[in-house]
């Protein structure tokens, strides 16, 4: 029979990986938990009309990346391509705002993109995630900011770069997009086939564009940032003192335009070059004040970011993982002993030992031959008789305990060591 592979653009997560990831997580549960971010958990899928409004029609992401099915009783569910919008709606549906506000959160789950899978883009990845719903200050968007660089700083993820820019507000930019989609409209001969086709649904997106000629047209082209209306040119210069203040070096990146379309105010990404060019940005985020209410809630100004998993495993160095400890292995040496040595194994757990028990059905020399491989500090010897072998594999002594004086003899020369 055929052999079944995983998915195209998915991955295992093997035990050798795991335990990077796992250190990954507990660094962001640290940071964010002591800066007052509550952990929170959506469901894998979501109305697929969350995801039309909340992330845009016009965007990448709605227009051909949802994992969309019908679950059978005529209702379009949608794998999360992302976080924010499920998190604004979970903070809608519970009330949140009846909260003392902001409501801080964060998560770390998996999201699901149809994506053309390479080297740090896949169909199913894990994002850390954290939002400051109900805050319009600039001190929400860069503590956000400060934390992100904390997080990827406290991981090692070689050579940060910060990214900053502001989109202004949504009538800001609904004037200036005007600007934009006429100058593109003078310009379409200048610019890929792709980007015209655009101009009219999202002309912002033409700042994207990987094609050489549009990226030299683009040069020219009205920059947002010079468009700002004074109270959103006041919002981000506020923002760029707490960065200075906080010593983090950050570029201003006028056509930074972030894939969502959410987005108003402040707007930024890190990137690594550690990545590689074509896939550079670890995480990115910005403030989505119109979110909530596009959604169904109370106009609720709100600021996030969402960091790739995998690309900070990518852009940071790979520690040497060093094996967990086990304290005991037990060895049967005679048949009829499987019971006592089940027994002595589950004892020594409930006693905090990390302990492991044959279940190959070795030969007494292939278990002892398998508690070295493991590391076992002990082996315990359980045969027919009621001693039970205790050999100390450092050092090679063996000596004979009875069956009850196995854990404790453990523990004693534990607490020693
Ligand atoms: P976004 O939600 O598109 O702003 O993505 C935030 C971060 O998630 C990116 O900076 C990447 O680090 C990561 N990311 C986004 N899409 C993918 C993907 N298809 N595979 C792996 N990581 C991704």
């Amino acid at each position: 029979m055929s052999v079944i592979q995983a998915p195209r653009g998915t991955f295992d997560v093997l035990p050798a990986d795991a335990a990077r990831r796992s250190a990954l997580e507990a660094h962001a549960a640290r940071i964010l938990e002591a800066a007052g971010y509550g952990r929170i958990e959506t469901p894998t899928f979501e109305a697929t009309e969350l995801f039309r409004r909340g992330v845009g029609e016009a965007t990448d992401i709605v227009q051909k990346e949802m994992y969309t099915f019908d679950d059978g009783g005529g209702r379009s569910l949608t794998l999360r391509p992302e976080g924010t919008a499920p998190v604004c709606r979970a903070y809608v549906e519970h009330g949140m705002h009846k909260l003392p506000q902001p409501v801080k959160l964060w998560y770390l789950s998996s999201f699901f993109r149809a994506e053309a899978p390479q080297r740090g883009r896949y169909r199913q990845f894990w994002q850390i995630g954290a939002e400051v719903i109900g805050s319009a200050t600039a001190e929400s968007d860069a503590e956000l900011i400060l934390l992100l660089a904390e997080l990827l700083e406290s991981f090692g993820v070689r050579e940060p770069r910060l990214l900053l820019s502001s989109l202004g507000t949504p009538e800001t930019r609904a004037e200036y997009r005007e600007e934009l989609a006429a100058f593109l409209r003078t310009h379409r001969d200048s610019l890929a086939p792709e980007v015209v086709a655009r101009i009219e649904l999202n002309p912002l997106r033409a700042f994207d564009a990987k094609d050489p000629i549009t990226q030299e047209t683009m040069r020219s082209a009205p920059k947002l940032l010079d468009r700002l209306s004074p109270d959103d040119a006041e919002h981000f210069q506020h923002v760029r003192n707490l960065l200075d203040d906080a010593e983090l070096r950050y570029e201003l990146e006028p056509t930074l335009v972030r894939g969502l379309d959410y987005y108003a105010r402040t707007v930024y990404e890190f990137t690594s070059e550690a990545l590689g060019a074509a896939q550079s940005t670890v995480g990115g985020g910005g403030r989505y004040d119109g979110l909530i209410e596009q959604i169904g809630g109370r106009p609720t100004p709100a600021s996030g970011w969402a960091a790739g998993v995998e690309r900070i495993l990518l852009a940071s160095p790979e520690p040497p993982v060093a094996p967990r400890p086990v304290d005991l292995f037990v060895a049967i040496a005679a048949p009829g002993a499987e019971r006592a040595g089940f027994h002595l194994v589950s004892e020594a757990r409930r006693a905090g030992l990390s302990s492991q028990l044959e279940l190959a059905g070795r030969s007494l020399k292939g278990q002892l031959k398998q508690a070295d491989r493991l590391g076992a500090r002990y082996v315990a010897i359980v045969g027919s008789d009621s001693e039970v072998g205790l050999k100390q594999m450092d050092t090679g002594e063996q000596t004979n305990h009875q069956y009850d004086a196995v854990i404790p003899t453990i523990l004693r020369s534990s607490r020693l060591a």
